[in-house]
C-alpha cells in the first residue's frame, strides 16, 4: 500500500506532518540540510531499495521490562533499547534515545516504577539515535568513556545529519533537540557507580561496535547493559566497528557469565544460555562478514564485489533480520576499509551515505 507520490519517509506521519512538505520543521532542515536527495532520484522507480530505514515508518511495540531487583529494559522491536537501574536513592538510564521527545517514552517507563531521581545517563557510545535525546532526563552525571567523548567531538555533528537522514520515524521531533550531547564525566577503563547499596559498574572493554563501546554491569544480580556489542534478532550494525577486535571484546562479556543481558536492540536475553546464543550470533556475523570482505580485499576485488559476496555469505542466514538491508552497505564499505589496514574509521557524512548507497544499491 505504498502510495507513490508521498515521499515514504513522510508516510504513516500524522496529517499535519504531511501537510508540511519538507518532512522536517525548516529551521533543522536548514541547519542540518536535510533534502534526501537520493530518494527523490528515486520515488519513479519503486523497485531500488529505499535508502537505509526511510522507508521503515510503522511506529513500534514498546516494552518495559524488570530484569532483576533493580534493572529494567525499554525496548521497542529493535529500535534502540534504554536500560533503567533503580537503586536505593537514585535512578541510572543507560542510553538516551534520538530525541527528548522519544525520551519523554522512557521517562514515563521509569516514573510508572518510581518516583526517584533520575541522576545517571550513561552513553554506551557516541551514536547519535541513543545520545540526542539526553536534555529530557537533567540528569545530574552524563557517563562516556573518553574514547565515546572523542568520537562526539570528532564526528557528532556529522553523524547527526547521517543518522537524521537513515532514521527519520525516530527523528521525527528533532527540531526539540538542543544539540550535541556532551558529557559530564568520562573515565578510561572503567569506574563505580554507587546508587545508594548498589554496585553499578561501568566499563570499557574494549573496542567493537565502535572504539569507544561501553557496558553497565550490575555484578550483585549478574545483569549486563550491552549497547550495541550485541544485539538480538537485528543485524549487527559494523559502519564504524573495529571488526578485528570485536570478537575479544565479545569474550570479556563472555567472562562476566551474566544471567541477564540487556542487548542494543532487540529483546532482553534472560538465562545463562539465551546470554551465550545473543552473544555468539552477534560473534559470528561479525566473524563472517569481516572473513568474506578481508578475503574479497586480498583477491583485489573492489567494494562492490566485497559488498556482493557478503550479502550472498550473510543474506541466508540474517536477510531477514530487522537492519540487516539497511546497515549491510554501511558495514561492508567499514569492512573493506578495515581489511585495508584503516584503523580509524571514515566518517559516515550525509552525503558519504548517499554515495555508498548509490553503488552498492544501485537502482534495478
Ligand atoms: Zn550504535
Amino acid at each position: 500500500m505504498l502510495e507513490t507520490k508521498i515521499p515514504r519517509f513522510q508516510l504513516g506521519m500524522t496529517q499535519a506532518a504531511r501537510d508540511d512538505t519538507s518532512g522536517t520543521p525548516d529551521d533543522t532542515k536548514q541547519r542540518y540540510g536535510l533534502v534526501f536527495p537520493q530518494y527523490k532520484a528515486r520515488e519513479n522507480q519503486p523497485m531500488a531499495k529505499a535508502f537505509a530505514s526511510q522507508a521503515d515508518l510503522s511506529e513500534k511495540y514498546v516494552t518495559f521490562s524488570r530484569l532483576s531487583e533493580h534493572a529494567y529494559a525499554f525496548t521497542a522491536e529493535g529500535d534502540p533499547n534504554s536500560g533503567v537501574v533503580v537503586g536505593d536513592n537514585a535512578v541510572m538510564v543507560i542510553d538516551a534515545q534520538a530525541t527528548p521527545k522519544a525520551a519523554q517514552a522512557v521517562i514515563e517507563k521509569v516514573r510508572s516504577v518510581t518516583d526517584k531521581p533520575i541522576r545517571h545517563l550513561v552513553l554506551s557510545h557516541y551514536h547519535a539515535v541513543r545520545t540526542l535525546g539526553a536534555s529530557a532526563y537533567a540528569a545530574d552525571n552524563v557517563i562516556c568513556s573518553e574514547a565515546t567523548r572523542e568520537m562526539i567531538v570528532e564526528r557528532g555533528a556529522h553523524d547527526y545529519k547521517s543518522e537524521v537522514q537513515r532514521f527519520p520515524r525516530l527523528f521525527q521531533a528533532a527540531d526539540a533537540i538542543p544539540g550535541l550531547t556532551m558529557p559530564t564525566v568520562t573515565f578510561g577503563e572503567r569506574m563505580t557507580i554507587w546508587l545508594g547499596k548498589l554496585q553499578v559498574d561501568i566499563i570499557q572493554p574494549g573496542r567493537g561496535h565502535t572504539k569507544g563501546d561501553t557496558i553497565v554491569w550490575l555484578p550483585e544480580e549478574r545483569t549486563l547493559f550491552s549497547g550495541d556489542l550485541v544485539v538480538s534478532q537485528v543485524a549487527p550494525y559494523a559502519g564504524d566497528a573495529h571488526l578485528k577486535d570485536w570478537p575479544a571484546t565479545l569474550q570479556a562479556l563472555r567472562d562476566l557469565h551474566s544471567e541477564v543481558l540487556v542487548p542494543g536492540r532487540g529483546e532482553p536475553l534472560v538465562g545463562a544460555e539465551a546470554v551465550e546464543q545473543g552473544i555468539a550470533a552477534t560473534q559470528g556475523f561479525v566473524e563472517e562478514l569481516f572473513h568474506v570482505v578481508t578475503t574479497s580485499v586480498a583477491a583485489g576485488e573492489t567494494l562492490k564485489q566485497a559488498y556482493d559476496k557478503a550479502t550472498a555469505a550473510l543474506h541466508p542466514r540474517h536477510g531477514k533480520s530487522v537492519l540487516f538491508d539497511h546497515s549491510l552497505p554501511f558495514s561492508v564499505a567499514r569492512a573493506y576499509d578495515e581489511a585495508k589496514g584503516l584503523d580509524h574509521p571514515r566518517i559516515w557524512t550525509a552525503e558519504r551515505d548517499l554515495e555508498a548507497w548509490a553503488m552498492l544499491e544501485p537502482a534495478a
